[in-house]
Order: structure tokens, then sequence, then C-alpha cells
């Protein structure tokens, strides 16, 4: 499927997230539910999408997770406006709709919330209007909470790295983000202890997440900074990988499953594989490094 020109997938464990209210629960709205959400996940992977394109930025394509959407871009520049602009396109879209909706009930007078049927007076339940617009707004705030690499931790990490450089700004964030991570952990524990905590099984996957995509964005910063810096390959007048011409060896195909590549996931989560892995282009360097070694060497 594509829509503007961009590929839209879904992974196949999220028809088991729809054959199982269905079978379980019985609850053909539950899985129109479902549907819905993931219609405005799609969207806010769209716009993510469209503004990345809009510069420049290679996108792969979107895929729909069970946890969340992913938005899969190609090499984003070090730019920290760029980096603003493509994260808040996805949150923003959200409170576009929200504020569009709230406007909506307000000119029809259709309510977005309404007594429930127990017939208390005091039990307010959101009608489906209600529902898509609390949807809309539990979507973009979820997505600006700063832990990197989600949303709100990319716009953090843009912020600091007008201030201190890629690197440092990306350690910072990727740390804040684990122990944002760890809290969330810590409070799916106590929801153990404690079964009146409201808490969902979905907290400790997107901690997991959060945790492993920050630490691995961190380390493919460094491997790129130190690698596009040269270092030791200059001594041998070898130019740094971005300024060679790119070899066919291409990127390496990392069609298996979206834990194996290096997307990044934010909850209903753009996964941005934003620095392409340096593997190719290191391991072509490398060997390039060990003939010029070996020629040296033998002469
Ligand atoms: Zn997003």
């Amino acid at each position: 499927m594509r829509i503007f020109g961009i590929k839209v997938s879904i992974h196949h464990t999220f028809i088991w997230l729809l054959l199982f209210p269905m079978f379980l629960v019985g609850g053909a709205g539950l899985v129109g539910w479902l549907l819905v959400v993931f219609s405005l996940v799609l969207m806010h992977e769209l716009s993510h999408a469209l503004v990345a394109r809009a510069h420049g930025i290679q996108v792969e394509g979107i895929t729909l997770l069970p946890i969340g959407g992913v938005a899969r871009l190609g090499m984003m520049p070090e730019d920290p406006w760029i980096e603003t602009k493509v994260a808040a396109a996805g949150p923003g879209l959200n409170f576009v709709l929200a504020g569009v909706l709230f406007l909506f009930a307000r000119a029809t007078g259709l309510p977005m919330f309404a007594a429930g049927d127990s017939g208390e007076p005091a039990v307010y339940q959101a009608t489906f209007l209600g529902m898509l617009f609390l949807a809309n707004l539990g979507l973009g705030i979820f997505n600006l909470i700063p832990a990197f690499p989600m949303d709100g931790g990319r716009l953090l990490r843009a912020q600091l790295a007008r201030r201190s450089g890629y690197l440092s700004a990306t350690r910072t964030a990727a740390r804040i983000g684990r122990w944002i991570a760890a809290a969330m952990a810590l409070y799916t524990l106590a929801s153990f202890v404690r079964p009146e905590l409201p808490t969902t099984l979905l907290l400790p996957v997107i901690a997991l997440f959060i945790y492993f995509a920050g630490k691995r964005e961190e380390m493919m910063v460094a491997a790129r900074q130190s690698f596009a810096r040269g270092g030791l390959l200059r001594l041998f007048g070898i130019p740094p990988a971005a300024e060679r011409p790119p070899t066919d060896m291409g990127r390496p195909d990392y069609a298996g499953e979206f834990g194996d590549r290096s997307d990044i996931i934010d909850i209903e989560g753009r996964t941005v594989n934003e620095q392409s892995p340096p593997t190719p282009s290191a391991a072509d360097a490398f060997r390039q490094l060990a003939e010029e070694i070996d020629g040296q060497l033998g002469r």
C-alpha cells in the first residue's frame, strides 16, 4: 500500500493484535476502535515522513506494529532545526487534529462527553467524538515525553545540540531517556504490588525500547562522528567514508524483524533509521586501511 508515494506495510504481529480481542473478548467494537487508533498512528507517521521528505531525507516506508508505528527514514543531517521540524511534525499533527475536533464539537453542538448508561448523572463517558479527541491528545502528549529516542527526546537532543554538538547532546538525551525508562520499569513493578495502580503491559515493552534504542543510537552517533573525523585513516591518506563515493555494497539488508534494524521507536512510535548503520562503510574503509598497511609493509 502506498500513501503519498510512501510505502506503508503492516507487521504480521499486528494482525494478532486485531484477532486477539475479536476471539477472546468478542469485541467487534474494540477491533473497530483499534483500527481508528492505528489510523491516527499512521497519520502521525505520515506527518513525520512527509516533513522529512520535504527536507530531502529519504523515506524508506512506514510500518505499523502492535505497539505503534515506525517511519523508517534515511540518514538525517545533523541539523537541530531540521530534526526539530521532523520530530515535532507527528505530535503537532495530533494537536491540530484535537483542536479541529474540539472546534467541530463546538460548532455542531455534538457532545464529547455524555452521561453513562448507569443512570447516575455524575458518571460521564466520552462519546466517539470525545474518544477521538482524547486519543489525539494522548498520542501528542505521550510522544512528547523527553525520553530519547521518542519524539520529545529528539526535540530535547536538537535543543542540546545547538550548544554542545551532536555527540554530547545525544549522550545526555539518551541518559535522560534511560532514567525515564527505569522509572517506567519501577512503576510497572510497583503496580504488581499495588494492583490499584493503573498500568499496561505495554509500559515495560516501551521502557525496553527506549533503553536499547537510545543506547544503540548513541553508539551510532559516536561511531559516525569518529569515522567522519577520519582520525587514523587520514594518516594513511584515506579520506573518511563520507567523502568517498558510495560502493555498490549499499546498505545492509535489514529485512528481518523490527528489532533487527537501527530504527528507533517512540510509542506510537516513530522509529527513525536516522543514523544508518556505519557497518558497510566502516568495513569498506577498514578493508582499504588493511590494504594500505599491507602496501606499506610490502615496500
Ligand atoms: Zn512520532
